[in-house]
């Protein structure tokens, strides 16, 4: 008999959390814990909308532990000592977590696994952040998959778990009452200002919020087929955040929506399949996280072009499909899918700059920034990762706004210079008349910047050097 430890990171919710249930059911009570690491103010991936949004969630965690009996206890530094001490002051053999698969995690995890057995005590995994575990899905051969199709239908046909009971009752151990509970954090800590809290409190933090997101989510996913790529009208379901923290769990989600007959909802859980995708894959190829997968591309010539990558980063290349797309990033701490698809194209393809750049930009100002799922896609962006698309496909945004924007909803939303344009130039404004750009008030090279590359010119020169690249191998 001795009492739990629950240690959350990223599962920040009372809702089918499987290492909250187990704790839950130790006999002699449960101590909950979140330890601030020092990388998450500082390391590489640091990301204040992010902070603003985890310290909102937490404190939603806090009341809801306390609304069942316990409270949430936060400790500072590193999870290998700050963990198994915790575990040692309340006498508790088990501690209790929901397995992460990113490089980081695991590493972490380990060495607090091996710090608890060193004092005969066990960190106990659960399976509470993919629908699906990611070490049941293998090829035939029993390897990991690296292409998208083939592990969808291995994922259809994987083992699920049950989904968790919800904790009613949460006992705090005998004599623990003076436990030091710790104080989370410090906003300005954790690089947080007023603008990363107004982000973070526009998306909806905590675990409340994200479940009204995802029973409109659910209800509503008949029609995703359909709107899904369309950024004006704004209809995907926008639980990446959610689901990056652990607010709502991945099992949960994909239950409610496998039990809906409708074609949005076949192709919302193939979408949500790529989430358990890009998490395998980072967890069987660590490598990725700084080097090409496909190493024919490793060792690639980017340019280095400071000028070009900071109007990149702030919607100023001229071209208004891609300064959307930038500027809601900056806006919002998020972006469409289908957009961010065009930018990171656009990065890497036009502007010929590394993917990594785009990475850590993103991974900086995204709500939903994720090692696994940010790292995945500029690589399937830059054509460098896992489920090779042909090498030489490269989005032209010009197209894309035409297709995915026709009436010009998005662009108008966050391109205001060119609001006034009439619909057939404003993919385009550089070849507008010059009367039109004067009569809507957009003279391109005065009150839009001028493209900064020739979208053609640029794209042969990608075809050029990625060609090279991979015939040098
Ligand atoms: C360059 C680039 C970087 C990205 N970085 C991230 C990231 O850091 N974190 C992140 O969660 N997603 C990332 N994505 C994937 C995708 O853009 C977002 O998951 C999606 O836009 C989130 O919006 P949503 O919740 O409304 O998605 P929906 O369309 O409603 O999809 C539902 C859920 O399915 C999953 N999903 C959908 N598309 C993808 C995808 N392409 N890859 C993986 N999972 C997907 C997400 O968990 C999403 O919340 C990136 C995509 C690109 C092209």
């Amino acid at each position: 008999m001795s009492p739990a430890v629950v240690w959350f990171r990223r599962d920040l919710r009372m809702t089918d959390n499987p290492a909250l249930a187990a704790a839950a059911s130790a006999d002699d009570g449960v101590v909950a814990v979140f330890c601030f690491e020092p990388g998450l103010a500082t390391g590489r991936h640091g990301c204040p909308n992010r902070n603003a949004y985890l310290l909102a969630s937490l404190r939603e965690l806090d009341e809801n532990l306390k609304a069942a009996g316990s409270r949430l206890h936060h400790r500072h530094g590193d999870p290998a000592k700050e963990i198994p001490r915790l575990a040692a002051e309340i006498g508790a053999a088990k501690v209790h977590v929901n397995r992460d698969h990113t490089v980081h995690a695991r590493r972490r995890d380990r060495a607090v696994a091996s710090a608890l057995a060193d004092d005969g005590r066990e960190l106990v995994g659960h399976s509470g952040l993919t629908c699906a575990e990611p070490a049941q899905i293998l090829t035939g051969e029993g390897g990991p998959f690296r292409v998208f199709t083939p592990f969808y239908k291995a994922w259809l046909n994987a083992p699920r778990r049950d989904l968790a009971p919800k904790p009613r009752k949460l006992r705090p151990p005998e004599g623990t009452s003076k436990l030091e509970a710790g104080r989370p954090a410090s906003e300005s800590d954790m690089g947080i200002d007023a603008a990363p809290k107004r982000i973070a409190e526009a998306d909806g933090p905590g675990e409340r919020r994200g479940r009204e997101r995802m029973r409109t989510a659910v209800d509503g996913c008949s029609d995703y087929k359909r709107m899904r790529d369309l950024p004006g009208p704004d209809r995907t379901t926008r639980l990446s955040p959610s689901l990056h923290f652990g607010t709502i769990s991945a099992r949960e989600l994909e239950t409610l929506i496998a039990a809906k007959r409708s074609e949005g909802a076949k192709t919302l859980r193939r979408q949500v399949c790529w989430r358990d995708f890009y998490l395998n894959v980072i967890r069987n190829f660590p490598g990725n996280r700084t080097e090409e997968y496909d190493e024919r591309f490793r060792g690639m010539r980017w340019n280095d072009d400071p000028d070009s990558l900071a109007a990149w980063k702030e919607g100023r290349t001229g071209v208004p499909w891609i300064d959307a797309g930038m500027r809601q990033l900056l806006a919002e701490g998020w972006m469409h899918n289908r957009v961010r698809m065009a930018v990171a194209s656009y990065l890497t393809k036009n502007l010929l700059i590394d993917w990594r750049e785009g990475e850590a930009h993103f991974m900086h100002h995204l709500l939903d920034g994720d090692e696994s799922q940010n790292n995945g896609n500029w690589q399937w962006s830059a054509s460098t990762g896992v489920d090779p698309q042909p090498y030489f496909r490269i989005f032209n945004p010009i197209r894309q706004q035409k297709r995915f924007d026709p009436d010009g909803e998005y662009v108008r939303r966050w391109v205001p210079e060119v609001r006034e344009l009439p619909d057939e130039h404003l993919a385009t404004p550089w070849e507008a008349p010059e009367e039109v750009q004067k009569e809507a008030n957009c003279v391109v090279g005065d009150d839009y910047p001028e493209p900064l590359v020739d979208l053609f010119e640029s794209r042969d020169e990608a075809l050029a050097r990625y060609g090279d690249q991979r015939g040098s191998d």
